[in-house]
C-alpha cells in the first residue's frame, strides 16, 4: 500500500472509469479533495464509448475537459439513416448542440490530465474497495492492494465501480435488468477524408438481417455489425462463432454495399448488451454513479454521458450541504440526488431499448 494514501478524505471514489475520474476532476474544480481508487493496475484500453453528446460535453466544459475532447476527437455534424430502398433521414446532429466522437480510452486520458492540473490526485491503481461501513457521521472504507489493507475514513464514498459493483453488492441494492439476445461486433478500419463516402457523418444502415453503424474517428471509421441473436431473451452468451473480421466485410458489403478497407488481422471486439437499473442510487451517506447505477444497451451511445451528468447532479448536492456535511444533511442531499438521476437513467434505458429493437433483424425487430 503506497505510504502516501491518506486515512482521513472528504470523499473516496471506487472505480477509475471515465465516471470515476471526471468525479474526481469535479470535486477538485470545487476545491474538494477526493482519493480514487482502482483494482486495475493499468488504465483501461478496451474499445467502449466514443459518443460525447452535448450535455456530456457541457460537463466536461465544467472541468475544462471539453477542449481536449473536441481537439482530439471528430465533430459528428450528420448521421445518416439507410433503409432497403434508400436513404430514409438525414438527422442534423448539429442542431442540438455538437456531438464528438474519441475513443474512450483518450477520453479517459484527458481527464486524469485535468484532473492533475486541477490539483487532484491521479488515481491509485491496483487497489480494491473491499468493504464498507458507514454511520452517522461517515463511512470507513476498506481498501485492498498487493500490501495489505487500510482502512480510510470518508464523509461521503461514491461508487463508480461499473455494471458488477461491489460498493451496490456492499449496500444490498439489488436491481431490475437483464441481457437482451443481440449479439454486436465491432472493429475500427482505417480511413482517409478523401475515400470515406460518409465524411465526418454517422451512417446507420436499417437492414433486414441487423443494423450495420459507422462513426468517425480521427484516421478511421468505427464498424458496428448485429452478429445475430440468441433464442433466449435472458442470454448474452457468445454465438456459436464469434466473427472474425473477414466475416463481417462481407456482411457489411452485402447490407451496406460498400467493403471497408482493413488488414484481416484487424482486432474485433464481440459484445452482447444488457439493461440494468439499480433500485436505489443512493444510502446513507454512499452514492452510486455511471455503470454501478444504470446500464444501458450501448445502441445510441449514452452510458458513459448518463455517469457524467449523475455526477454534476452529485457534486451540486454536495456543495448545497456546505458545511454540513459530517451532519444528516448529507443523506437528505444524496437522496435527493439519487430519486433525481434513477428517473432519467429509467428513461434513457427505455429510449437505448427503442434504438436497439430498430437495428434488429426484421423478423425480430418487435420481439
Ligand atoms: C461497445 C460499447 C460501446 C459504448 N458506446 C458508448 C458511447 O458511444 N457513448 C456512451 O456514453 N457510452 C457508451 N458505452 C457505455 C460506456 O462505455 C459505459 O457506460 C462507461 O464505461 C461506464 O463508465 P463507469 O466509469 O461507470 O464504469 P467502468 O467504465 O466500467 O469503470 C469502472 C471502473 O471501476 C473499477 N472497479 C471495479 N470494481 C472496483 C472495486 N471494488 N474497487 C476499485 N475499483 C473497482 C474497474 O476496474 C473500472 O476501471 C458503450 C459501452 C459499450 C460496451
Amino acid at each position: 500500500m503506497p505510504a502516501a494514501i491518506p486515512r482521513r478524505v472528504p470523499v473516496v471514489i471506487a472505480g477509475a472509469g471515465p465516471v470515476g475520474l471526471f468525479a474526481a476532476a469535479r470535486f477538485a474544480s470545487i476545491g474538494v479533495e477526493a482519493l480514487l481508487v482502482d483494482r486495475r493496475a493499468e488504465a483501461s484500453t478496451a474499445n467502449r464509448a466514443i459518443g460525447v453528446h452535448p450535455p456530456g460535453l457541457a460537463a466536461l466544459d465544467a472541468v475544462g475537459a471539453g477542449v481536449g475532447v473536441r481537439a482530439a476527437g471528430v465533430r459528428v455534424h450528420r448521421a445518416h439513416a439507410w433503409g432497403a430502398d434508400g436513404p430514409l433521414a438525414v438527422i442534423d446532429l448539429a442542431r442540438s448542440g455538437e456531438v464528438v466522437a474519441l475513443a474512450q480510452a483518450s477520453t479517459e486520458r484527458l481527464l486524469e490530465e485535468r484532473l492533475v492540473t486541477l490539483g487532484g490526485t491521479s488515481p491509485r491503481r491496483g487497489i480494491e474497495l473491499v468493504d464498507l461501513v458507514q454511520d452517522a457521521h461517515g463511512v470507513d472504507v476498506v481498501l485492498r492492494s498487493a500490501s495489505g489493507e487500510l482502512r480510510v475514513r470518508a464523509d461521503v464514498l461514491v461508487g463508480c465501480d461499473g455494471r458488477a459493483s461491489r460498493v451496490r453488492t456492499l449496500l444490498g441494492i439489488g436491481g431490475r435488468g437483464g441481457g437482451y439476445p443481440d449479439r454486436y461486433a465491432m472493429f475500427d478500419a482505417p480511413r482517409s477524408d478523401a475515400s470515406d463516402p460518409n465524411g465526418d457523418d454517422a451512417a446507420i444502415h436499417l437492414h433486414r438481417d441487423g443494423v450495420v453503424e459507422s462513426f468517425p474517428l480521427r484516421g478511421a471509421r468505427r464498424w458496428v455489425v448485429h452478429v445475430g441473436a440468441s433464442g433466449d431473451g435472458a442470454h448474452t452468451g457468445a454465438l456459436d462463432r464469434e466473427p472474425d473480421v473477414g466475416s463481417l466485410l462481407d456482411t457489411i458489403a452485402a447490407r451496406v454495399g460498400e467493403r471497408p478497407r482493413t488488414s484481416l488481422d484487424t482486432p474485433v471486439s464481440a459484445f452482447g448488451i444488457e439493461r440494468f437499473l439499480a433500485e436505489r442510487f443512493a444510502h446513507g451517506r454512499v452514492a452510486l454513479a455511471g455503470d454501478a447505477a444504470h446500464v444501458v444497451s450501448p445502441i445510441g451511445g449514452q452510458g458513459m454521458n448518463l455517469g457524467w451528468l449523475d455526477v454534476e447532479a452529485l457534486v451540486s448536492a454536495y456543495e448545497r450541504i456546505g458545511s454540513r456535511v459530517g451532519a444528516s444533511g448529507v443523506v437528505e442531499a444524496l437522496a435527493e440526488y439519487a430519486a433525481r438521476r434513477r428517473g432519467r437513467a429509467r428513461l434513457a434505458i427505455w429510449r437505448a431499448e427503442c434504438n436497439t429493437r430498430l437495428g434488429r433483424p426484421t423478423s425480430r425487430a418487435l420481439a
